[in-house]
């Protein structure tokens, strides 16, 4: 009897390659082998379109025939030799940046999306955690990705015959999961140990092959452990407050400890989310073993090696744990980190010495990473709002938060027709390190190729939705589902909706006015249809009416042919839902959504994108590429809702149905084509993770892995210094304090001199600056400007002059004197926010 995993010495001979390509989740985008896979059993491939579940079931008999098979062995080589020279091409990275001394980046996460197969993911999130290994892969990046092996994935969606939601929870066997345990230098399971009160919780290691990614993952469900413990990493998002704090301590702390084990050359931590900032700790902690230093100073030298990523725009979306919670956990830790238990706790709170105050993930990500990124320009100024709190005094404008807009891997959203048709028009390898618009070789692609390409992969979506009815019938024990044949049609206006069925997404939007939407739909000209998906948490009522809303309107018999409601909303019915609609709705109420990619993913198959301007949207749309819903202003309720129903009812049967049937004599809708130029031109290199991943790469990852081998040199003596150097700022600085100023009209500006004494202070250790909000009305940005120090003050100790010149049109009392701290190798405010500002 074989073993589960196929291993290339069971296999006949010639077959051995199969192991390799199917262990790879390549096969999750590049869609070269599916004929392959197809071939070894058509009925297998049917229901799992996975070629790692259809090696492990092949018959004995079966796979010899393969391996006398003269074709199949052709193509099994191909398909080899494409492999190879993928991964042993040298990539975007190596050309761009081998040389920058950036040896590892550790993503850490609590979902990934990568495809059915590997089933960790709830959604959003883990799907652009996925795409960013994807795209890692692509450009060669030195990249691992450590996340947790769930024994459950996110629930799965079937409805009754009712339209109520019901959840099941499959479970994930992991002799079927493409991932293989980890071996450890003695030739056992590699396992990390951690320390819980009265015990040592095992964490074994599996890994999966993303290209050339590996994802390392985590789980519990060692026999050796306690039965309890077997469970914590049984569900995602699952259980209460204790068993997700357990769940983040281990993917931060067993996840650096893996990193350790596994001797992974690690610069720069990616925290996607601060589900994972405990690795901050546990990297401080490997760190002040090594060289002999104490937790402060171990911060100062690993901090600007981390790297965080937020993801929403409400502050009550952070994981947060009470005090008691914490401390179960934290006491020891705290005692390996040689600080109080308060001193651990302070850090994740804003006031450190209120013990009433929750511990918040995000607060303890931002503490401890050296940059902080939000995932649209919209949501880089929402986050800047949520974290000001750690920056007390200082400008919004000046909270260290930045964005890097998300995006999407389009190889794996890409129809094979759309693949086809960029490939002829752009050539193989517009996706690899390339993002500029590719409007030339656009504007050469005819309309009729455009148009065809549309239809084509409407009439594909159609036909795939018929059958995803029938199973979904069939299985709920309809009588009659016969009638999953006759819904829907491959000419007529097909608008796609898919999302969390949760309040902010407003998935209700549309179903306001049921009437008006029938008759929409049922116009006997100009019809339209609408496919709908979306589950809903299983603790949100609200979410659920929504969803149960949509199933039965979908039953109507004056709408039933024109809207269907597909269960299940997950990657593989996504990847058909974005080929094969010609309108992709999204109606959050802004600013609520972070960023959205599910808009993104339409772009490259020629859809167009109709949606509130929040998130990417806000950044992307123009009249040229699509539709924007509402306008600049904040969606706050009830009055915003029926403003923008109504404004989507009009927009749908002024504009985007009159666009869609509007034909010339050869048939084709020229603006309608003229828009899907555009967007796809414009708009499907920029919101890619292609894009992205080099933004993270350049704008963060190559400064984080230079400042932090910087600090680490010599022991850590940088880091040393500078928690001495902002010891004697925190210690001293109340004592700093104002003397005379002098403001002077200046042919083009002021003329500012400034008295200031430091009290115990070295002059070096402080930048006195002349500090300007932006003045929206004289379109004047912020001025952040210093002064020169010009001598002491006579008769004063250590007491100095500050004198400076500002060019400006301003006058003088917009421009305010402050006290920043000033090292050369600092981070002010993200790493130390003190601030004092003029006062008389
Ligand atoms: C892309 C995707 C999402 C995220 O879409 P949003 O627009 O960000 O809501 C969620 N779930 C699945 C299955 C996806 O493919």
């Amino acid at each position: 009897m074989r073993r589960y995993r196929p291993r290339a010495e069971e296999l006949p001979g010639p077959l051995a390659p199969l192991v390799d390509l199917i262990t790879d989740l390549r096969w999750t985008w590049s869609h070269a082998g599916d004929r392959l896979w197809e071939a070894m059993d058509p009925d297998s491939w049917a229901v799992t379109e996975n070629p790692y579940v259809i090696l492990q079931n092949l018959p004995r008999g079966r796979l010899e025939s393969l391996a006398g098979d003269a074709r199949f062995l052709e193509h099994l080589r191909s398909l080899t030799e494409a492999r190879d020279a993928y991964c042993a091409r040298p990539g975007w990275f190596s050309a761009q940046h081998g040389d920058a001394g950036l040896r590892g980046v550790a993503y850490f996460s609590m979902e990934f999306g990568l495809g059915e197969a590997l089933p960790l993911y709830a959604g959003g999130l883990g799907v652009l955690a996925g795409d960013h290994l994807k795209s890692a892969s692509d450009l060669g990046l030195p990249l691992v990705g450590v996340g947790l092996l769930y024994q459950e994935g996110y629930f799965h969606q079937v409805l009754d015959a009712d339209g109520r939601q019901l959840e099941l929870y499959p479970y994930n066997d992991t002799t079927t999961l493409p991932v293989e345990p980890v071996e450890g230098p003695d030739g056992a399971w590699l396992w990390v140990p951690i320390h819980l009160p009265g015990r040592t919780l095992r964490l074994r290691a599996w890994k999966a092959q993303v290209g050339r990614i590996p994802l390392y993952l985590l789980d519990s469900n060692d026999p050796l452990n306690m039965p309890a413990d077997r469970g914590i990493t049984g569900k995602l998002y699952g259980g209460g407050a204790e068993q997700r704090l357990l769940q983040e301590i281990a993917l931060g702390i067993g996840g650096w400890r893996l990193i350790e084990a596994l001797a992974l050359e690690v610069d720069v931590c990616h925290l996607n989310e601060g589900h994972a900032a405990f690795v901050t700790l546990e990297r401080a902690r490997a760190f002040m073993e090594r060289h002999g230093v104490d937790l402060r100073e171990a911060l100062w030298a690993t901090r600007p090696g981390n790297v965080f990523t937020t993801h929403t725009p409400v502050a009550a979306a952070f994981d947060t744990y009470d005090y008691e919670l914490l401390d179960k956990y934290a006491r020891h830790y705290a005692e390996r980190l040689g600080v109080p238990a308060g001193e651990l706790a302070a850090l994740g709170r804003i006031d450190g010495d209120d013990d009433g105050e929750l511990f918040n993930m995000a607060w303890l990500a931002a503490r401890t990473c050296g940059s902080i990124n939000g995932v649209s320009r919209l949501h880089g100024e929402v986050s800047r709002a949520i974290f000001q709190p750690l920056y007390p005094d200082w400008p919004r404008s000046e909270v260290p938060v930045g964005h890097v807009t998300n995006g999407v891997h389009v190889p794996s959203w890409d129809s094979a027709w759309a693949d086809a048709l960029w490939t002829e028009a752009c050539g193989k390898d517009r996706w690899l390190g390339h993002h500029e618009p590719l409007e030339e070789p656009m504007a050469a692609v005819d309309d009729a190729t455009l148009w065809d390409l549309r239809g084509r992969q409407r009439a594909d979506l159609v036909h795939r939705a018929r059958r995803r009815l029938h199973r979904q019938l069939a299985q709920r024990g309809e009588a009659d589902v016969a009638v999953a044949g006759e819904v829907l049609d491959p000419n007529i206006l097909t608008i796609g909706f898919a999302r969390r069925f949760t309040d902010y997404k407003r998935p209700n939007l549309l179903l306001r006015d049921p009437e008006r939407l029938a008759r929409l739909l049922n116009d006997p000209d100009r019809p339209v249809q609408v496919i709908v998906a979306g589950k809903a948490h299983p603790e949100d009522a609200l979410g659920k009416r929504y969803v149960r809303a949509w199933a039965r309107f979908a039953q109507q018999p004056e709408v039933r042919r024109r809207v269907v409601f597909m269960e299940d909303y997950d990657i593989a019915l996504a990847q058909e839902l974005v080929q094969g609609v010609d309108v992709w709705i999204n109606t959050p109420r802004r600013p609520w959504e972070a960023s959205g990619t599910s808009g993104m993913k339409v772009l490259v198959n020629g859809g167009l994108n109709l949606s509130s301007l929040d998130g990417w949207w806000a950044e992307a749309w123009e009249p040229e590429v699509g539709w924007a819903l509402g306008d600049n202003r904040p969606d706050v309720g009830e009055e915003e809702d029926a403003r923008d129903a109504e404004a989507l009812y009009r927009l749908l049967e002024a504009e985007v149905v009159t666009a869609f049937y509007d034909r010339d004599e050869a048939g084709i809708p020229r603006a309608w084509v003229a828009r899907m130029r555009a967007s796809m031109a414009r708009l499907a290199p920029r919101f890619s993770t292609n894009r992205m991943v080099q933004e993270y790469v350049e704008r963060h990852y190559l400064p984080a892995a230079r400042e932090v081998g910087r600090r680490r040199a010599d022991n850590g003596a940088a880091g040393r210094n500078l928690q001495a150097w902002s010891a004697a700022l925190r210690h001293d600085w109340d004592e700093i304090h104002w003397g005379q100023r002098r403001v002077t009209h200046v042919e083009d500006g002021w003329e500012m001199e400034i008295q200031v004494y430091l009290g115990d202070l070295p002059p070096d250790a402080v930048a006195v600056e002349i500090y300007a909000d932006p003045d929206p009305e004289r379109g004047a940005p912020a001025v952040r400007q210093a002064l020169e120090r010009d001598g002491e003050i006579p008769g004063a100790s250590n007491g100095y002059r500050y004198r400076g010149r500002i060019l400006t049109d301003r006058p003088a009392e917009h421009f305010t004197p402050r006290v920043v701290p000033w090292h050369p190798d600092a981070r002010v405010p993200a790493e130390l926010g003190l601030v004092l500002w003029w006062r008389e």
